[in-house]
């Protein structure tokens, strides 16, 4: 399995889209109050990245022809959709909890990211599956290293977030991103004889987007007939984090913290 690394100043490329995704999801944050709609989200998305001059990724995915593929340009989960939420009329309640993923392309590079807002005031349990889903997002940040395999980070996240009483989303993963946003290889966040048997190196250059989901009940997901949105089969919260992160010599360089 080829992963491709990237030089300093391909990563630099990938940071600059990095801060598009990064301005994008704090404005989203913004707006995302009770009574607004996911489309209004999305509008307003659409007008960030069009500003900025980027491309966004998921709209039309994966043709890009106009009319097919994905309906719009952010994925928008409420409570218990998992990812890959259509922009709707649906609007945003108190104590909702909004999964906002953004991916763009600047000058011929990519970079993908995602939040989970809490709207107003959330059920204890709810805040927790969003704080420690958060957390298994630092985790992975804080453990990559040239040298060390991703099964080992990914059982930190697994451990914390079982540990933790919730559970971690099989069914979909993280991936390499770069000129493409999904590139070689996948990235579970929970190991698998699978994972072990092609384990991935990290080394210096290799640009993966790290996206755990955790579910406050059962791990299981179904796929609505729209064909995108993901739903926790017994109806209980799900929760999302993401970022494109470098690895470097020193360690995980986050490209979508907006520095
Ligand atoms: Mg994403
Ligand atoms: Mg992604």
């Amino acid at each position: 399995m080829a992963i491709s690394l990237k030089s300093k100043e391909e990563i630099e490329k990938m940071r600059a889209a990095g801060r598009v995704v990064h301005r994008v999801l704090q404005r989203c944050r913004e707006i995302c109050r009770p009574g607004v709609t996911t489309r209004e989200i999305d509008e307003e998305a659409s007008r960030v990245i069009a500003a900025a001059g980027a491309i966004g990724l998921f709209k039309n995915y994966p043709t890009y022809r106009p009319g097919e593929g994905f309906p719009s340009t952010l994925c928008l989960s409420v409570n218990e959709v998992v990812v890959h939420g259509i922009a709707s009329e649906r609007r945003i309640e108190e104590g909702d909890i909004v999964g906002i993923d953004c991916g763009v392309q600047v000058d011929g590079w990519c970079s993908d990211s995602a939040i989970t807002v809490m709207v107003g005031e959330v059920r204890p349990e709810v805040r927790k599956l969003c704080e420690v889903t958060e957390h298994v997002l630092r985790i992975a940040i804080e453990n990559i290293r040239p040298g060390r395999k991703w099964s080992q980070v990914a059982r930190l996240m697994q451990r914390y977030a079982e540990h933790a009483g919730l559970s971690v989303v099989r069914d979909f993963v993280g991936h390499g991103i770069g000129r493409q946003m999904h590139e070689e290889p996948k990235v579970p966040n929970y190991v698998s004889r699978e994972l072990l048997r092609h384990d991935i190196e990290l080394r210096e250059g290799v640009v993966l987007a790290i996206e755990p989901m955790c579910n406050l009940g059962s791990r299981e997901v179904i796929t609505m007939p729209d064909g995108w949105t993901v739903l926790t089969v017994d109806g209980q919260p799900s929760a999302h984090y993401e970022h494109t992160v470098a690895v470097t010599a020193r360690g995980a360089d986050v490209l979508t913290d907006g520095r």
